[in-house]
């Protein structure tokens, strides 16, 4: 019999659901047209393609022509901070150089973006702290901003943490400086990877005016993602080549991805409330049983302000890692940090701005729920949690 496998690591990747899968069928060998091609196979291509802007558009309150396919948050991230520099480029002498905020829990891939631009001189970078609890604080951002910011980024939910950034109240702080005319015009950006699942991602409620989102966090396949660009949001391309997204990302559509995006975020939408519920209940119940029976573990970031499906422990005297590979001889797969960012024993810089000393951040296990994890897995999971602790910390000579 086939060894019980379960996965409870939901937020490194989810599995591609199979009504999205069906959708994305016919448009590998059957439906394979170029959308850019005059005849009727790419006019076939084409219409899927605007059919899933569409359905991308809907979802964030936004106008078709708004959305950008990119290959995943990590390109929608760097065409997001890049273009936004690029196009603002020249230094004002009123202002000084172009200056962008953003936080230091970023994924890597937006703060990698951002010491790029700052190497090439391009822009001024602050990095702002983030608070004991995973939070971002509104003052912080008023206090940052200077007469050069052009551009705030700051995530939706954090990756490794779950926390809700809050998102809005920025939207409002600089939507209020913006129409007060003192200032000249600071574009708001978030990364929403971790959020479409469970968050209302209306861009107009967000005030925000770009945002990225990648379709493997959603049900849907890999390497494919979009970036919402308000209309009139002065942005340079990254890639050149052809004229394809609106001239601002050149490339062959990868189409059957780009249905299986549009299929999956409009599943996300009529799924959310239901799942949010089952999946917040589960991982509810997961906190209390092992805050409960276990000693010393903490929950990393704040205790309501997260994601439904998030639970981030750290685990006193035990290395993330051993417990991470006993779970695997268990056929239970979670994670220590950040998909990313395992494999390198470096410690989370998630955990580091929230505080952690290192020894701490090295016990840290991130345990993320999906819609297809069931009560009996929890369950099954903490029970397994506890074997491995009890018998690290017995190999460490600690108490168990
Ligand atoms: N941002 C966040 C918050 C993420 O969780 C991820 C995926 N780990 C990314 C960006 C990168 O997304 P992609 O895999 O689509 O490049």
């Amino acid at each position: 019999m086939a060894k019980r496998r379960i996965y409870l690591d939901y937020a490194a990747t989810t599995p591609v659901d199979l009504a999205v899968f069906s959708a994305m069928r016919p448009f590998f060998s059957q439906k394979f047209g170029n959308p850019m091609s005059l005849h009727s196979f790419g006019r076939e291509a084409n219409d899927a393609v605007e059919k899933s802007r569409k359905q991308t558009a809907d979802f964030f309150g936004c106008e078709s022509s708004e959305i950008i396919f990119t290959s995943g948050a990590t390109e929608s991230n760097n065409l997001a901070i890049k273009g936004i520099t690029l196009a603002s480029a020249k230094k004002d002498e009123n202002v000084g150089m172009p200056h962008v905020i953003t936080t230091q829990f970023e994924h890597s891939c937006v703060l990698n973006a951002c010491r790029k631009i700052e190497e090439q001189g391009m822009a001024e970078i602050t990095y702002l702290p983030v608070g004991k609890n995973g939070l971002v604080n509104i003052q912080d951002v008023k206090k940052s901003i200077k007469p050069g910011t052009i551009l705030v980024s700051i995530m939706y939910v954090n990756n490794e943490i779950g926390t809700i950034q809050p998102i809005k109240e920025v939207g409002k702080l600089l939507s209020e400086i913006n129409v007060s005319g003192k200032h000249s015009k600071i574009y708001f950006h978030t990364d929403a990877t971790q959020a479409i699942n469970y968050l209302d991602c209306k861009v107009d409620s967000l005030g925000v005016d770009l945002l990225s989102m990648s379709a493997h966090k959603i049900y849907g396949p890999k390497g494919i993602g979009c970036l919402y660009i308000r209309k009139n949001t002065p942005l340079k391309r990254i890639q050149d080549g052809g004229g394809h997204e609106f001239n601002m990302r050149a490339g062959t559509h990868n189409v059957p991805g780009i249905v299986g995006l549009g299929s999956a975020i409009a599943l996300a939408d009529k799924q959310r409330n239901k799942v949010s519920k089952i999946v917040e209940k589960m991982r509810n119940h997961l906190i209390l049983r092992i805050t409960k029976e276990i000693r010393g573990v903490k929950l990393n970031g704040d205790k309501t302000k997260r994601s439904p499906n998030n639970a981030n422990f750290t685990f006193q005297d035990v290395e993330g890692e051993g417990i991470l590979l006993g779970l695997d001889i268990k056929g239970i797969a979670v994670s220590t940090g950040s998909a990313c960012s395992a494999g390198n024993l470096q410690s989370s810089h998630v955990l580091k701005a929230i505080g952690l000393p290192e020894e701490e951040s090295h016990g840290s296990l991130r345990v993320t729920l999906g819609k297809y994890t069931t009560k009996l897995e929890i369950d099954y999971f903490i029970d397994s949690l506890k074997e491995v602790i009890i018998k690290l910390r017995k190999i460490a000579g600690k108490h168990a």
